[in-house]
């Protein structure tokens, strides 16, 4: 099973077909907003030529929020975000993007092209989704192959 497969499921629903990012230039404000807006963990942060050029997620807010207080909303992205950022290709395997979200203790993988160039984002929950579905797919298949008769 390949990162695709994945990308593919979350492009039917409305709110999967949508690469959330935001520009390092953002205020941590506006970048929680994006956050509570799509009911997401993470934002991927671009550079304007469509780079992945961070990485922000909830718990870097956490961190910065327990470390200077409120005011840390106006702090830029920039200052915040995750700036070595691993990423996958869509030609990946399931696996190797779980042994990266392990080794690396995230729950996000940007995804992207040849070029470098932003296509989408994987999320722990949308693999666990997608393992869920292909386990009622298999268990479904099974119980056809013996209820129908031989
Ligand atoms: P997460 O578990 O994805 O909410 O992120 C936990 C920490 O890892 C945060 O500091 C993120 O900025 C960072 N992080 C998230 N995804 C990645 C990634 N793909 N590569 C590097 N760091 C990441």
């Amino acid at each position: 099973m390949y990162v695709h497969s994945v990308l593919k499921i979350k492009a039917q629903t409305r709110q999967g077909a949508v690469t959330v990012t935001a520009l390092e230039t953002a205020t941590l404000l506006e970048a929680t907003q994006k956050l509570a807006t799509h009911k997401i963990g993470a934002v991927v942060i671009t550079s304007p030529d469509g780079r992945v050029a961070g990485i922000l997620s909830e718990r870097d807010i956490v961190r910065v929020l327990a470390q200077s207080g409120p005011d840390a909303l106006s702090a830029t992205v920039g200052d915040v975000m995750t700036r070595a950022v691993i990423t996958c290709t869509a030609d990946d395997t399931i696996k190797t993007l779980m042994a990266k979200m392990t080794r690396g203790r995230f729950r996000h993988v940007p995804v992207v092209d040849g070029q470098g160039l932003l296509t989408g984002v994987v999320s722990i929950g949308d693999v666990v989704k997608f393992h869920v579905e292909e386990i009622e797919h298999e268990a479904s298949a099974l119980r056809d192959y013996i209820t129908q008769p031989h």
